[in-house]
């Protein structure tokens, strides 16, 4: 039997937890293994593309455990009111090819890829910084919210949506957040209005083309922007001027992929970027002065969501999830009789009869 984890399970689990705990935590996981990026199989995710969206296949082991994810971005799909993102994945034992876990991943998406900005800011942003700027105000937006405000210290957030009933539902959504805990959520007229005077700016819009949400007058000295939304050929935030701009410095997390998938795709193949695993290893800083505008680019890489899966897999074990186990693969007496143990015989005859 193979443990499954469910929506049900993990809305559950961060009930009790509190999401910021559970960022937190994951953020640790996620560190942790990018300090063993050398054990990782890496490769660029499989992704097959139509004209309204992808679908992406991303795969990794560290030769103990195994893991993937299906994970589709259709930008168009909440018009007829479906997610643009939806995920779930496999954690499996490399030494018996065994499927261990089989778990929803689209909440989990959204926690991990909080739990991976604010990590990738700690590094990067100015250890003062407490306003942000959070542009795209969507399914994944109160969770870069609730990571930003938990783990980087940030007191006030300026919203900016093209769609107000989405900045709406984050400001009804953040305000049980801000009364408990002191953040001040502001509405902005515009992207510009909301980036001045931040500190960081996350940009998590969904369009599948070569936006233009941040341009070089939205931004300051000193500023980190994380750009979460361009993951994809043909979908971008930046303005390639920004990545122009003579103190910008850019992190990626996997350099191939996000040649690929990230803002870089926009600029030549030797523009320099630096890999998060190396400033997580301490073989480069993270921010190299108080002026320099760091620039998370971020795509999403496998190694997140396998310490995703293997985070949840623990907890299962810790019995903070209640254990569900699904037949997703057989189990026999004798296991060179796959036929005789599941079809059986008995049940063979009888089609065999029906059929005569
Ligand atoms: P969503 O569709 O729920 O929300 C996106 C929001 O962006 C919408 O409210 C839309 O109105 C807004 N938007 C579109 N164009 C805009 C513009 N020009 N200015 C301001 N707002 C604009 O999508 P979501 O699930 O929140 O995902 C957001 C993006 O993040 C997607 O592009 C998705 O592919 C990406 N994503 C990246 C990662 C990663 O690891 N990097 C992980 C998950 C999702």
């Amino acid at each position: 039997m193979v443990d499954y984890i469910g929506v049900s399970d993990v809305t559950r689990l961060i009930q009790a937890l509190g999401p910021g705990e559970f960022i937190e935590r994951l953020a640790g996981e996620i560190l942790a293994d990018y300090r063993r990026w050398a054990e990782f199989e890496k490769s660029a995710r499989l992704a097959s593309h139509s004209a309204v969206g992808v679908i992406e296949l991303m795969p990794t082991s560290d030769g103990r455990r195994y893991s993937f994810k299906y994970v589709n971005g259709h930008p168009k799909n909440t018009a007829r009111g479906l997610l643009t993102v939806t995920a779930f994945g496999v954690l499996a034992d490399v030494d018996t090819g065994y499927p261990l876990l089989l778990s929803e991943l689209t909440v989990t998406t959204a926690l991990r890829t909080a739990a991976m900005s604010a990590l990738a800011a700690r590094f990067l942003a100015r250890p003062e910084s407490r306003v942000m700027a959070l542009i795209g105000n969507g399914a994944q937006s109160e969770f870069q919210a609730i990571a930003f405000h938990r783990m980087l210290g940030i007191r006030e957030i300026r919203l900016f949506d093209v769609d107000p009933i989405a900045s709406a539902k984050l400001e009804r959504n953040l305000r049980t957040l801000a009364a408990l805990e002191g953040l001040v959520v502001k509405r902005a007229a515009s992207t510009s209005e909301a980036c001045r005077g931040a500190d960081i700016v996350t940009t998590v819009t969904a369009d599948k083309r070569n936006a233009v949400i941040l341009t070089p007058p939205m931004l300051a000295a000193g500023m980190h922007l994380n750009a979460v939304g361009g993951d994809c050929p043909g979908k971008t935030e930046l303005h390639p001027d920004v990545l122009a701009m003579p103190d910008v410095r850019v992190i990626v997390e996997y350099e191939p992929q996000s040649r690929i998938e990230g803002e870089i795709q926009q600029v030549a193949a030797d523009y320099p970027v630096t890999e998060f695993a190396r400033i997580a290893a301490g073989e480069t800083p993270g921010r190299r002065s108080p002026a320099e505008i760091t620039v998370f680019d971020s795509v999403g890489f496998a190694l997140e969501d396998f310490s995703a899966l293997r985070f949840l897999h623990l907890l299962l074990e810790e019995e903070r999830i209640e254990r569900r186990r699904i037949d997703l693969v057989p189990r026999l007496e004798d296991p060179k009789d796959l036929f005789g143990g599941t079809l059986g015989a008995g049940g063979l005859r009888r089609r065999l009869r029906k059929s005569a």
